[in-house]
């Protein structure tokens, strides 16, 4: 239990409201900032402005998957007031306490280094990616059906990338009857795609792959669908790209060129947000667990 753990939300979407009801069960002390049109009730959690008088005797701080942006906003979609980070919250904190985000910006990593608090990415653990990657392939079906007029089923698709979730995606393709290409650059990444039954290429070979393609799914966070590959790629092909932003896809060329190529970041907040959260609130819940009991709560 988190029984005596003081935990300070600042800003979040739906997700977070997850995470409040897993760390209310397992006892902490809530307190929530920048929630002030929250409906929901939550027994025994108190609500706080941004100040530093606020965040003196936090344990935890949770921000938002998105963390903080380079001006110090933390986004919020329960309250219409802007909350901003300033060295001064930064100051108030104890050094003992983490801060819990799901990226976090070099802005963020600067100013926690700066006060010598730890920041633990959550998005950056393999177990979070892994589990973030099934609404993940689920999104970029949902967005392949609705920007296409063909079924998966017998389409020839491409997976850029075979991490966590790209392997996901192509086995989820794969599960619908697509005839899956898998682009890697590992050897070991090769043979592990055939022997999942897809069809391994390395991608410095791409342009040799795409010329009756379908349906691309990019998960390599680098420029790899170029103008010169897109300038190969049927019209009737749809590029997704799930990489981080600014995604690895010639976007202006495929505009240019006639080819439907779309960004589509944060998919599981998007089509999953209790999921989503789920995900999150149970790596959470386990790391100040962990936490706790090393400091002999
Ligand atoms: P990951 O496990 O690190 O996988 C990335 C893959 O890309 C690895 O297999 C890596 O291969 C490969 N790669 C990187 N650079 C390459 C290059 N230049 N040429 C060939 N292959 C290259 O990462 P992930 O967790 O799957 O996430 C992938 C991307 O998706 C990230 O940008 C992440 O932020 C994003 N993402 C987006 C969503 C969404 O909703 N859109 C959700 C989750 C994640 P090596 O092993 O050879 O390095």
């Amino acid at each position: 239990m988190l029984t005596g753990l003081q935990v300070t939300f600042i800003g979040g979407d739906a997700r977070q409201l997850e995470v409040i009801e897993r760390l209310t069960e397992l006892d902490a002390t809530v307190q929530l900032i920048g929630f002030d049109n929250l409906q929901s009730s939550f027994s025994g959690v108190v609500r706080a402005k941004l100040t530093p008088e606020a965040l003196v005797s936090t344990d935890a701080v949770i921000l938002p998957a998105s963390g903080m942006e380079e001006d110090g906003q933390v986004m919020t979609i329960f309250s219409s007031e802007e909350l901003v980070l300033k060295t001064t919250h930064l100051e108030a904190i104890p050094k003992t306490c983490k801060i819990f985000t799901g990226i976090a910006k070099p802005a963020l990593k600067k100013l926690c280094e700066t006060y010598s608090i730890e920041v633990v990415e959550l998005f950056e653990r393999d177990d979070v990616a892994i589990y973030n990657s099934i609404p993940t392939a689920e999104g970029a079906l949902m967005m392949a059906i609705q920007n296409t007029d063909f079924t998966i089923h017998n389409s020839k698709s491409m997976v850029l990338g075979m991490g966590r979730t790209g392997l996901t995606m192509a086995r989820t393709l794969a599960g619908l009857g697509s005839k899956v290409k898998v682009g890697v650059r590992k050897p070991e990444h090769y043979a592990r795609a055939w022997e999942m039954g897809f069809t391994p290429f390395y991608t410095k070979d791409l342009a040799d792959h795409v010329k009756d393609i379908d349906l691309i799914f990019n998960t390599i966070p680098s420029m790899i669908i170029t103008a010169q590959i897109i300038a190969k790629i049927p019209h009737r092909a749809l590029i997704i790209d799930l990489a981080s932003k600014p995604g690895g896809t010639d976007f202006r060329f495929a505009e240019k060129r006639g080819v439907k190529a779309l960004l589509a970041p944060g998919l599981p907040g998007i089509v999953a947000p209790k999921t989503a959260g789920r995900i999150i609130a149970n790596t959470l819940g386990r790391l100040l667990m962990e936490d706790s009991e090393k400091g002999g709560r």
